[in-house]
């Protein structure tokens, strides 16, 4: 039998964060009720003309520079022409034999198996169809279905990647790095949850050491990255399953079911043929000036990779730190803010990566970045190194209760009560007592044996429930039996 491998090209779909539609200044707020952002031009109704928005095309030209690509200075719009109910025009816009952007990369972190690059075929814009709303479990199930335009014309990029990804892992990984990189440049809020980023994945088998393609399958209706993940692993089963009882892969689309952890045959791949594209009559070819290109390269902000770099030459932060740092634009910044305040960016990091990620994590897997104010997280540090509560009650007590309802961790302590007591006063009889009540530990550590302290600081913690100061009580005992 032979062993298979996996060949994997992945389809993105992003909507633009525009203030308006691609071709009219129909507002693009998510959530509004429904049919309330439409008009004459994203209806398609006869006589209404298109006008090419501005910043969706900068939005584009960015993203393509992001990823490496070349853009390409003349292109124009293609009809793509097809009937669907949620597509009012019965075509979409796009850009078939011209996109704006192409050949790109991009490298991905894959821990210890270093990084791997991803070869980005094309990123082009088109518009947005309308959503279907399906009265029934699923859309195979439902009865009738409702349609939506609000999102008809909001504007969409595709960004298609060579077929060079291997596995359900590397799918993953791939899809939050783009993810990663297209909020860095703030032209999507790539919310899965709501759509603005969406997934198809086309995946075939082949025997290991094989350089032709398989037959192919897409699977569609991707909604999360553990969606990705599950349903690639799923296919990457089924296919081998099939090949391996000597039976051929049918090409065609399949839908996964969330529920069952399954793909279902959809209906067979139609052909690009299918679509009878031509240019779009309606709108003018762009021709953009190298100079604007150039420009729109200048406005980048730093992408992850260069920041990932600062993170260990500027803050002496290890590789791996600073790749989990800027995994995210909004870790990144809350770092860089809590560094300001509080100047020891190993242990914000320590902090980060750890006990306030182990929080977030706990949250809704959509949330995005880190829920509490960067000064807040100073102030607990800030308490911990001025002795007033310490590291454990700091960990176990203080930062949930931060992350519960949004207190101050000054406030925390002392509403619990927390403050360690570094009142030489409070502790002096403590001490006296827990020494008059040990007199043969006390004996053991005059006669040299020094590992008893730390029995003697543990009695007076015990008896003041643990809010001695550990490193004031062991100097007082020190001082104490030297008398
Ligand atoms: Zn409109």
């Amino acid at each position: 039998m032979h062993d298979f491998e996996a060949v994997i090209g992945l389809e993105i779909h992003v909507e633009l964060s525009t203030a308006s539609k691609i071709f009219c200044s129909c507002p693009t707020t998510f959530g509004a009720e429904v049919n309330t952002q439409c008009c004459p031009v994203c209806l398609g109704l006869p006589g209404s003309l298109p006008a090419m928005n501005r910043k969706a095309v900068e939005y584009t030209v960015k993203t393509g520079l992001a990823l490496n690509c070349r853009i390409a200075q003349h292109t124009w719009f293609d009809r793509k022409n097809y009937f669907y109910p949620d597509l009012p025009k019965a075509y979409q816009v796009s850009q078939q034999d011209a996109p704006l952007c192409t050949g790109g990369c991009l490298e991905i972190p894959m821990g210890e198996k270093g990084t791997k690059k991803v070869g980005i075929n094309r990123v082009h814009l088109e518009e947005e169809v309308g959503k279907s709303l399906h009265a029934g479990e699923t859309i195979i199930d439902a009865v009738y279905s409702l349609l939506d335009y609000n999102r008809a014309g909001i504007p969409l990029i595709e960004i298609v990647t060579e077929p060079d990804i291997r596995s359900a892992e590397e799918a993953q990984v791939f899809l939050e790095s783009l993810r990663n990189i297209v909020r860095y440049i703030e032209v999507s809020d790539c919310k899965m949850q709501e759509g603005s980023l969406r997934c198809d994945a086309n995946i075939s088998l082949r025997p290991k050491g094989s350089t032709v393609f398989g037959t192919k399958t897409e699977i569609k209706n991707l909604n999360s990255f553990r969606a990705v993940r599950r349903a690639l692993e799923y296919e990457i089963k089924r296919q081998a399953g099939v090949l391996k009882d000597g039976l051929a892969v049918e090409a065609e689309t399949r839908h996964w079911d969330e529920q069952k952890g399954i793909t279902i045959a959809m209906r067979s791949k139609e052909h690009a043929s299918y679509y009878r594209c031509f240019a779009d009559p309606n709108l003018v070819p762009l021709d953009l000036a190298a100079e604007w290109i150039g420009q729109m390269e200048a406005e980048l902000p730093e992408l992850p990779g260069a920041r990932r770099q600062r993170f260990i030459d500027g803050y002496g932060l290890p590789e791996y730190d600073a790749q989990v740092l800027t995994s995210s634009k909004e870790m990144a910044d809350f770092f860089e803010e809590v560094v300001k305040g509080y100047n020891d960016p190993k242990t914000v990091s320590n902090w980060i990566m750890t006990d306030i990620l182990r929080h977030v994590k706990d949250q809704d897997e959509e949330t995005e970045g880190i829920p509490l104010a960067p000064a807040s997280l100073v102030e607990l540090l800030q308490l911990i190194e001025q002795g007033t509560i310490n590291r454990n009650q700091a960990k176990e007590i203080v930062l949930p209760e931060m992350f519960e309802d949004g207190k101050s961790p000054r406030q925390i302590v002392k509403e619990k009560g927390l403050e360690q007591i570094s009142d030489t006063s409070q502790l002096e009889g403590v001490i006296a007592s827990v020494l008059e009540a040990n007199p043969d530990v006390v004996q053991d550590y005059l006669g040299g044996r020094e590992k008893v302290m730390g029995f003697l600081v543990g009695q007076v913690l015990k008896e003041t429930k643990g809010k001695a100061n550990p490193r004031l009580v062991n100097e007082m005992i020190r001082e104490k039996l030297k008398q």
